[in-house]
């Protein structure tokens, strides 16, 4: 074994390469090992790029607020392009039942201080010009949310993390985290050995896999998702537009207008397709295409460029699992990022400095009581 490092990082994800950003600018030396070539080959390339801090738990809220400062104002502070845009999110209502759940939930967020309002039909056709009138009731309309790309986000933080000194090791699999009482000794792999004062699983889909190594148990298990892009034209709506009318084979889709004009969408699978199958499917454009059309008949000309297939790690409840194992002190979980790993991830990257660090917030300690690894996973989440 060579050198010792403060913090290892399994996995240069969604979570793991803004993590080590933050670990390193904490001045924590920092290796993150990753079995693929480079950074964000895995979940994180298959995001669509939304970003909301409007979920309906404190934890999730906070860090996404966070995450939000962080992508928005990137590249003033740091220089780099990553797509941001404050397009929004909007959540259509056709039915009154869908409306009162929509303006029920908005309470809640209202609560806990966020910026999210109800807009009458005539002013979300404004927002989504063409949107299908028929039975519209209105919608929510969050202003603050965005998007940026996944691909250039994780690029700029990766470059920023080796200039603040974390360290990379890519082509190496994590096979062994030896134990030693309630400690990690060492994370093995494929090709060598590290010694380390911390451990940090953010192995995303093998997150299940990894925790095994040292002994622990997580339920997070990896759901299918497919998404698309079509070709780049003029922007011609604003927000992104969740519809949460469940259907037979799917429960929701999404799409939005992206910083260069293309339009990005995926669909949610009902009932989940589980495992790991990273093939396209026949299934996925009929189906997302014919809703898509019928609610917004604009999108019938735009051209589809590519389509992808990748996973949510899934948890029960829709809350991902963060914080110190109870029985190995130098683990810590950061795993089960469901469908919104890249929006938690900066936010996420910090906390996770301040739980090495030991320099927790109150605030942190209310946002870890939603991502408890002991819980009961009993709950689900609104909007999961
Ligand atoms: C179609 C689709 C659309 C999505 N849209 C959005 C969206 O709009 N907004 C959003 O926030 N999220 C979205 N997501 C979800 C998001 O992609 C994931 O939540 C997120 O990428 C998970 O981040 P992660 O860091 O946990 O995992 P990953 O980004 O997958 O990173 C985990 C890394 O761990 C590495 N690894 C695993 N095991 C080992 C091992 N044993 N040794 C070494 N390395 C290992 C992997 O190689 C991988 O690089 C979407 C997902 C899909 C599929």
């Amino acid at each position: 074994m060579g050198k010792a490092y403060d913090v290892a990082v399994i996995g240069a994800g969604s979570v793991g390469v803004p993590a080590a950003l933050a670990l390193a600018r904490a001045g924590l030396s920092v290796l993150v090992i990753d079995e693929m070539a480079s950074p964000g080959q895995l979940s994180n390339k298959k995001a669509i790029g939304g970003i909301r801090a409007t979920h309906s738990d404190f934890g999730k809220i906070r860090v996404c607020q966070r995450s939000i400062e962080i992508f928005k104002g990137w590249k003033e502070a740091e220089g780099d392009e990553i797509g941001w845009l404050s397009n929004g999110y909007s959540y259509p209502a056709y039915s009154a039942d869908m409306e009162k759940k929509l303006k029920d939930l908005m309470q809640v967020q209202h609560g806990f201080g966020l910026n999210i309002r109800w807009v009458l039909p005539d002013e979300y056709n404004e927002l989504v010009p063409g949107i299908s009138m028929k039975g519209l009731r209105g919608s929510t309309f969050s202003p603050e949310d965005g998007s940026a790309s996944p691909l250039l986000a994780i690029n700029a933080f990766y470059f920023k993390s080796l200039a603040a000194g974390a360290e990379y090791r890519f082509g190496e699999k994590v096979t062994g985290l030896p134990r030693q009482g309630g400690r990690i000794q060492a994370v093995v792999t494929d090709r060598g050995e590290y010694a380390c004062a911390e451990v940090i699983n953010a192995a995303g889909n093998s997150a299940q896999a990894v925790s095994r190594l040292a002994g622990l148990d997580v339920p997070v298990e990896p759901d299918n998702h497919e998404g698309a892009i079509t070709e780049p034209v003029k922007p011609f709506f604003g927000p992104m537009v969740v519809d949460i009318r469940p259907e037979p084979g799917s429960a929701n889709y999404y799409f939005y207008q992206n910083h260069e004009g293309q339009v990005v969408f995926c669909i949610t699978p009902d009932p989940p397709i589980l495992g790991v199958h990273p093939e396209s499917t026949s299934v996925f454009f009929p189906q997302v295409a014919r809703r898509m059309v019928q609610l917004y008949p604009r999108l019938a000309s735009l051209r589809v460029r590519r389509s992808w297939r990748g996973q949510y790690p899934m948890t029960p409840d829709g809350f991902p699992i963060v914080g110190r194992a109870a029985t190995v002190e130098n683990y810590i979980h950061a795993v089960g990022m469901c469908g919104q790993g890249f929006m938690l991830g900066p936010g996420l990257g910090e906390l996770l400095a301040r739980i090495v660090t030991r320099r927790q917030t109150a605030d942190d300690v209310r946002t870890l009581g939603s991502f408890l690894p002991g819980r009961a996973f009993s709950g689900i989440e609104a909007l999961k």
